[in-house]
């Protein structure tokens, strides 16, 4: 019998949520959120607005449905918006913001740093003529691809929309990641855009949600389409006390995942037939390639040994909290064993 999957690299989305969050979850206070009287659910909104530093919060059950909420709430029929080739809301959430709003994107790519070039963003922009959609929208990632944007970035590309007459959006799935690793309150960083999702879902813990922040019109409008998409929750404070949980119990540590994810990198590099890409901006995750011909076998073996990492040539392995650093050890022998031998 194959042995059950102990460590699980494959996104810290796996994380499950421990057993004093699944505590919090059974006495939550509850009430019906769609007549907006679950006052958990309430409590979550207004701790992660005050966090965010933004005038109000709507707890939605994704980040796709947050991220395709900002984009519905900012942009109409015959709208743009721009954002990075492999960015999640472009490329992961099947096209929604085309699907159901009549919005177009105009995604560039990202550079190596993972920002989009503020004069290749520039060239993309529409002139006010009937031939084009409408440009409304700049959307950024952080972290993306687990890589932290600097604040002076940030603040350039405020500017950049400002002087453009752009909404700007911060798709912040793991912006505590960013926080933590830039050493700053997270509002430092959502200071320049007008509004961010975040998820409670990933390195969190919480086993569901996400969390719309900006400002009080801008949230009562993503509201409505929360309801028009189905995604108007009943007695949510269940869920929403796992998300108060996460916020106030599970930021700090992702630091722990950082350095994991540093000492993964390193040990990782000894083996030759591996290429490691772990820049300084990286935070939780470290991404190696290797020959064609060894992911079969090298996911095999992992398998084997309870160890999950979906490998491809090139494959991300995340680090969170369901990781230890003895774990990592565990993985890295494994790792080494297996590059040994071929
Ligand atoms: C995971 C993720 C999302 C979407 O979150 P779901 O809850 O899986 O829908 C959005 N953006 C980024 C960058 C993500 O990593």
């Amino acid at each position: 019998m194959k042995d059950a999957i102990v460590i699980d690299f494959r996104s810290d989305t796996l994380t499950k949520p421990c057993s004093e969050m699944i505590k919090v979850m059974t006495e939550a206070e509850v009430g019906d959120d769609v007549y907006g009287e679950d006052p958990s659910v309430s409590r979550l909104e207004r701790i992660a607005s005050e966090m965010m530093g933004k005038e109000d919060a709507l707890f939605v059950p994704s980040g796709t449905q947050s991220n395709l909420l900002a984009l519905l709430t900012h942009c109409g029929r015959g709208d743009e918006y721009i954002a990075g080739q492999a960015a999640h809301l472009y490329r992961y959430e099947g096209g929604g913001a085309a699907v159901l709003g009549g919005i177009q994107p105009q995604p560039i790519s990202f550079e190596a740093d993972s920002t989009l070039d503020l004069n290749s963003v520039k060239s993309v922009i529409k002139p006010d003529d009937s031939h084009f959609a409408r440009t409304k929208l700049l959307c950024l990632e952080n972290t993306q691809a687990g890589q932290v944007l600097s604040l002076d970035y940030l603040k350039a590309a405020h500017q950049f929309t400002v002087d453009h007459t752009l909404g700007l959006h911060l798709d912040g799935a793991r912006v505590f990641n960013a926080a933590v690793k830039l050493n700053v309150h997270v509002s430092e960083i959502t200071q320049y855009f007008d509004t961010v999702s975040v998820c409670l879902s990933k390195g969190l813990g919480a086993p569901v949600g996400s969390v719309l922040c900006g400002g009080q019109p801008f949230i009562k409008e993503a509201r409505r389409w929360r309801k028009v998409l189905g995604g108007g929750m009943r007695q949510a404070g269940i869920l929403a006390a796992a998300g108060i949980f996460g916020l106030t119990h599970n930021v700090e540590r992702l630091a722990e995942d950082h350095d994991n994810a540093a000492y993964l990198a390193q040990a990782l590099s000894e083996i030759e037939a591996l290429s490691v890409e772990f820049s300084p901006e990286q935070t939780n995750m470290v991404f190696i390639s290797m020959d064609e011909g060894c992911v079969e076998s090298l996911n095999n073996t992992m398998l084997a040994k309870g160890i999950q990492i979906a490998a491809e040539p090139r494959t991300r392995l995340v680090i969170h909290k369901d990781i230890s650093k003895s774990d990592i050890d565990t993985a890295i022998d494994v790792f080494k064993a297996f590059f040994k031998g071929v």
